[in-house]
């Protein structure tokens, strides 16, 4: 025992070790009580590791030891747990990676904007205090054809406060059809709960009639909601009310019509093979009164809800004291502005999401084969099904190409993990038990990194 304490007296003093060049870039996180906490945690693993060895350390040994200890955990310390990753999965809008990739085009307005001041809530030309949506108010009035826009935190929120706003201590009548689940826990009927509004069910779960809401109306009910039913599909014997339909039994009682659309469809998308999903305007067009939907779905912008239609109502919504609890900030108001402008001036290209979910077949397949061949070994090009994701369109699978890769000596799982934890960290999915990395979530330019990568992984 005598000897282990000879051992920790070679530790030599702190001001040698933080002498050390490795420790140069650390100098300044050093004199931090996070980077002291940092010293203390490997100092006191140090001592531990001495007592319980018996082997003898030279002091300039321990010295470079501590030294390369403390600059490895200030490495990883300092390292961002939010990082970026390589998306190969061909899930398009995949909600745990992020959901929507931004255009980095809005993401250079987001810098000019917010990296000093801006007239986020002032009004340039007269000097007076404004609002912070008319940026976008134009742009989404334009685009959707309704009279008044606002933006909140996501779409869950917009639904939160349209109920909580136009409910008001009364019924909500809704289809028995329509009563999703979207994840993450948003329940329709769990919100109406909390928007403090009662539900009314109508019809059955698969079969709601126009005559089924009529009847219910009463001299409580506030409104009328229609919710798509974003990330399944009712097939055979069902029916539902047509929009023309359930805008009149709102108009002829004088009762609001509520939409909540879910994956903000901007315009028809069949030609990239994505049906089903009804498009907002058409809602606005037919006379829905308020629309609401994801900002981070189909329009491929930042996260945020829009909640548009008639000025009277989207008025009263915007008064709503919840609305300052659920409003965006700036960068994600610039982010949305640049995305909307993108969609307005028809540059649609500028817009990864729809870039990826528009590229075609035979360019998918040229470049599962380009890449394959880089890869070299047992990699080889196959055909594949990407899914859009993010609750939309879950009965269209998109003809897509990817890269199947085996590695000799290394199971599915373990080429999985390898990639996963490589940098950056490389998404894949397994299917008959062979790892592929589909190309359309991919970025040309992270394709080099993809090859590194694989050929790392595959030094066993
Ligand atoms: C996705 C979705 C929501 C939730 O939207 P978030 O922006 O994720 O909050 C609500 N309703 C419908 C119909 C949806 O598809």
């Amino acid at each position: 025992m005598a000897n282990r304490m000879e051992a920790l007296r070679q530790i030599p003093p702190m001001n040698d070790i933080l002498r050390c060049a490795e420790l140069a870039p650390f100098q300044t996180l050093l004199q931090t009580p996070f980077g002291r906490r940092i010293v203390e945690e490997a100092l006191a693993d140090t001592r531990r590791a001495l007592l319980a060895s018996s082997r003898v350390v030279s002091r300039d040994d321990l010295t470079a030891q501590i030294s390369a200890d403390i600059a490895g955990r200030a490495r990883r310390a300092l390292q961002p747990s939010l990082r970026r990753v390589i998306n190969a999965t061909g899930v398009v809008l995949h909600t745990n990676l992020g959901r929507s990739p931004l255009p980095k085009t809005a993401l250079q307005h987001v810098i000019d904007v917010a990296t000093g001041y801006s007239n986020l809530e002032f009004v340039l030309a007269e000097g007076v205090r404004g609002k912070r949506d008319v940026h976008v108010k134009r742009l989404l009035c334009e685009l959707l054809g309704c009279e008044a826009a606002i933006v909140v935190n996501n779409n869950a929120a917009a639904v939160l406060l349209i109920l909580n706003t136009l409910g008001e201590a009364g019924e909500i009548i809704a289809s028995r059809g329509e009563q999703v689940e979207i994840g993450g826990s948003f329940r329709i009927p769990e919100i109406v709960a909390r928007s403090g509004a009662r539900l009314r069910e109508v019809g059955t779960t698969n079969r709601t009639r126009i005559s089924d809401y009529r009847r219910a109306i009463n001299e409580n009910t506030r409104l009328l909601l229609r919710v798509h039913p974003s990330n399944f599909r009712l097939i055979g014997f069902c029916e539902r009310p047509s929009l023309e339909e359930f805008v009149e039994a709102g108009r002829e009682r004088g009762i609001p019509t509520v939409e909540d659309l879910g994956s903000g469809c901007l315009f028809d998308m069949n030609s990239a093979g994505i049906t089903g999903e009804p498009v907002v305007s058409d809602s606005v067009k037919a006379g829905v009164d308020v629309v609401c939907f994801s900002c981070d779905k189909l329009m491929g912008g930042p996260q945020s809800g829009v909640i548009a239609g008639k000025r009277v109502y989207v008025d009263r919504i915007r008064q709503n004291p919840l609305y300052r609890a659920v409003r965006v900030d700036k960068l994600t108001l610039a982010t949305l502005e640049s995305v909307l402008l993108s969609h307005l001036s028809g540059r649609l290209d500028d817009i990864p999401v729809l870039r990826m979910l528009h590229a075609t077949e035979d360019a998918l397949r040229r470049r599962a084969e380009s890449l394959a061949e880089r890869i070299g070994g047992a990699a080889r090009p196959l055909p594949l099904r990407s899914v859009v994701g993010g609750g939309s369109a879950p009965e269209n699978h998109l003809p897509s190409w990817g890269v199947a890769l085996t590695v000799a000596g290394l199971s599915d799982a373990a080429l999985e993990q390898r990639l996963r934890i490589s940098e950056p960290p490389i998404i894949v999915r397994i299917e008959n038990s062979c790892v592929v990395l589909d190309v359309r979530t991919i970025d040309s330019d992270d394709e080099a990194t993809i090859v590194t990568a694989i050929h790392e992984a595959g030094r066993v």
